[in-house]
């Protein structure tokens, strides 16, 4: 059973949370696109971590863990996320964690590059985290990457660093007028972060087309939602990755193997980091008080989030780029304090009433149509069967159900991971 698990929306729609519960199940989780720029919070009895590059995986004894060749890899970070999972036990050994030998490498100069484009940008910046993933793969599509594999053949090292540095230092020296990268330096800090990882990394193709022939269950964890797709989300305020649930078997290095589920992981209402067209976006006092109520801050960054609504144009648009068989909905009892609840049901452009997810500038014209549903004023964290929902819950889901054309298989009621109910 192949199952991917992806974002609907803007991202932090609780991936991290499903993959974890989800995770039970699987018998492989993979990581196969991005980088540490976003981060997955998972709560369990050992903690509350938040995982950056790591698959969600990590903390089931029995599930091994792929880090696929669609990802690129800050491997200071990544030492960083297995010293924090080490002092909480967490202690993950070659053969349940494996490290794509094509992924690549996320140097100090793209994270240095990713904040001076950003600062020159001033006002017109584009919401980047600054950890260097627009540089690392423009780097990569210009095939000046170094992988995870490069880091197996210390001898040729020096000199492909060499060469690639050379010609970043055109842009660093002579574009932005910044010292120069030291090649040395850049050896010398792979040699610090990589050597210790080098018993992960592997040719991660060839395991998991052995765990195919055994029917294993895999889940593919992807990182950011439909939105901050390269191709299909609010271009240029997305990432720089493909976020879509088509791209999870080819990040993962087995591009002829099928999906049998996708997953969609929606927020019953709208959270949105950085800058871009955020149609949906409650201000004031109303927005302050959904943000403290879903405690929305930014895993990766602190960034407090802009939040919104359930945004019907946004949301079923993203359950259409993904394919999405069913859905989770996540966060809904954050919805509990609420006597009236807000639902973008539409945008307006100019006057005229739009329905189709628009892009460019008409994104950026767009104005939300908001509607009200009835809240239930009650706390639902506790229900664990779908009959032990108030009637306004269960309305308000049936409203997404059909307006997005996708059913909810999973809500979740809470963090903790026994906080959901299997809808059918
Ligand atoms: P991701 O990037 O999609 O994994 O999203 P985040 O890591 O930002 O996760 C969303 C946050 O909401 C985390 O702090 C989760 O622990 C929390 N969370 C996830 N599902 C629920 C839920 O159903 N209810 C509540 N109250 N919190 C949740």
């Amino acid at each position: 059973m192949l199952r991917s698990v992806v974002g609907t929306n803007w991202g932090d729609e609780g991936k991290g949370r499903m993959v974890d519960l989800l995770a039970s199940e699987a018998d492989i989780v993979i990581r196969y696109q991005g980088g540490n720029n976003a981060g997955h919070t998972v709560i369990n009895e050992r903690g509350k971590f938040i995982l950056n590059l790591l698959p969600s995986g990590v903390f089931r004894d029995e599930t091994v863990n792929v880090m696929g060749g669609g990802m690129v890899i800050d491997i200071e970070h990544l030492c960083g996320e297995l010293d924090r999972l080490a002092e909480k036990g967490v202690v993950l050994t070659p053969d349940r964690l494996k490290i794509s030998d094509r992924a690549i490498i996320c140097m100090p100069y793209h994270k240095m590059l990713d904040g001076i484009e950003e600062d020159r940008l001033g006002k017109a910046k584009q919401g980047s985290t600054r950890r260097g993933i627009g540089p690392v793969y423009s780097d990569k599509y210009m095939r000046k990457g170094i992988r995870m594999q490069d880091l197996l053949h210390p001898d040729t090292l020096p000199d492909k660093v060499a060469a690639i540095v050379e010609w970043k230092n055109l842009l660093v020296e002579k574009g932005y007028g910044c010292p120069p990268i030291d090649a040395g330096e850049m050896v010398d800090w792979l040699h610090r972060f990589g050597d210790r990882l080098i018993p992960y990394i592997c040719d991660t193709t060839v395991y998991l087309l052995a765990a195919l022939k055994e029917n294993k269950n895999i889940l593919f964890e992807a990182q950011l939602g439909a939105l901050r797709d390269i191709d299909y989300g609010i271009y240029p305020y997305t990432s720089s990755s493909t976020t879509l649930a088509a791209f999870a078997t080819t990040g993962a290095g087995i591009a002829g193997a099928r999906l049998d589920e996708v997953i969609g992981i929606t927020k019953a209402y709208s959270s949105a980091v950085g800058g871009g067209p955020f149609t949906c976006e409650l201000f004031g006092p109303e927005g302050d008080r959904l943000r403290e109520a879903g405690s929305e801050y930014g895993a990766a960054t602190g960034r407090p989030r802009r939040v919104g609504g359930f945004d019907v144009v946004a949301t079923r648009y993203g359950v259409t780029v993904q394919g999405a068989d069913c859905i989770a909905l996540t966060k809904i009892d954050v919805l509990s304090y609420l006597d009236r609840i807000p639902v973008c049901v539409a945008y307006d452009i100019n006057g005229e009433r739009v329905t189709d997810f628009p892009t460019g500038d008409d994104l950026e014209a767009a104005k939300p149509v908001y509607e009200y549903l009835d809240g239930w004023k009650c706390d639902i964290s506790k229900c664990r069967k779908k009959e032990e929902l108030p009637a306004a819950a269960l309305r308000y889901i049936e409203y997404i159900e059909n307006a997005i054309g996708c059913r909810v298989k999973y809500l979740s009621v809470g963090p903790e991971r026994d906080e959901y109910i299997v809808m059918y």
